[in-house]
């Protein structure tokens, strides 16, 4: 299996913190995948497809790990584990910030709401608290689900932040990798760069020529940068069309990671799963990995 991570946070941070998805601290992370290379070892996501495209079934014995959205501090603070037990992981980043100096429109969403400066939000005439890790968690939903709505995420955001700006402090804890991170990859076959975009928009959103510039001006970027052909990529937020896929191929992709594929191509080294991870816990963890989590929602409907 492939296992998709996103943001890993020092061991230091509060148990009462919120997140959007959860806390995942680092030495959790580093418990996850030393259990799970003594079950399924982890190889580099080159020998993991490699592997799947002569014998499915290998998608069971192996595992490769995954990170979307790359932020600096988690390369930072996930990359000597990985180097030290000799794991591979490959990275799907963005890579508009280069330009821009501006967080994702999700990740501002969450950076705002997570730690954020502001007790409530007024937004469009509603009244939005972020009192309580309870309303945080409600508020970031309710913003996500307003910026998809509006069609245009990365304009709604913009509205947002100038009304609502974040502090340099908190801005820092959630920005995208620095130039120097990214030529550190030149020298790394362990760690690697994938493809998700230059600004993360949602694909099903935009005309086919805008997925494509925003998928090749990303693509064109990080092999610039790295001076290495970046040879797969992450749909952003899973979500995809058929016409994202014939996008994704004529980049010159040779593969490309969903979350929950949708079956809607001929070729499924374009619509390969991944399994997320957002909890601590060892027990869901396994049964993740298992294929168990599923059986276990499907029991648990049965008996109600
Ligand atoms: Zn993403």
């Amino acid at each position: 299996m492939i296992l998709l991570y996103h943001l890993v946070f020092p061991d230091d941070t509060p148990t009462d913190a919120w997140n959007a998805g959860g806390i995942l601290r680092l030495s959790a992370f580093e418990r996850q995948l030393s259990w799970l290379n003594r079950r399924f070892p982890i190889i580099s996501l080159d020998d993991y497809i490699e592997n799947l495209s002569k014998d499915q079934s290998n998608k069971n014995k192996y595992s490769a790990i995954t990170f979307d959205d790359g932020y600096r501090n988690v390369i930072d603070l996930v990359s000597p584990f990985l180097i030290k037990q000799r794991f591979p992981a490959t990275f799907f980043v963005t890579t508009s910030h280069l330009e821009d100096e501006c967080l994702l429109w999700f990740v501002y969403i969450n950076a705002l709401c997570s730690d954020g400066p502001y007790s409530l939000l007024e937004v469009a005439g509603d009244t939005l608290p972020l009192d309580h890790p309870k309303n945080r968690k409600k508020t970031y939903q309710t913003l996500i689900n307003m910026a998809r709505q509006s069609g245009d995420p990365k304009g709604f955001v913009l509205e947002l932040s100038r009304c609502y700006p974040l502090p340099d402090g908190v801005k820092n804890m959630y920005e995208g990798p620095t130039r120097d991170q990214f030529l550190a990859f030149r020298n790394s076959n362990l760690l690697t760069l994938g493809g998700h975009t230059h600004s993360h928009p949602y694909l099903d959103q935009i005309s086919m020529a805008d997925q494509a510039f925003e998928i090749r001006q990303n693509k064109a970027i990080l092999e610039e940068l790295t001076q290495k052909s970046v040879g797969y990529f992450a749909y952003t937020g899973g979500i995809y069309t058929g016409i994202t896929i014939n996008v994704v191929k004529q980049a010159g992709f040779e593969a490309a990671l969903a979350v929950r594929p949708k079956d809607l191509g001929d070729n499924n080294l374009f619509e390969l799963p991944r399994t997320d991870i957002y909890s601590p816990s060892m027990i869901k963890f396994g049964l993740k990995v298992r294929g168990g989590a599923g059986l276990i929602e499907k029991i648990v409907r049965r008996k109600q």
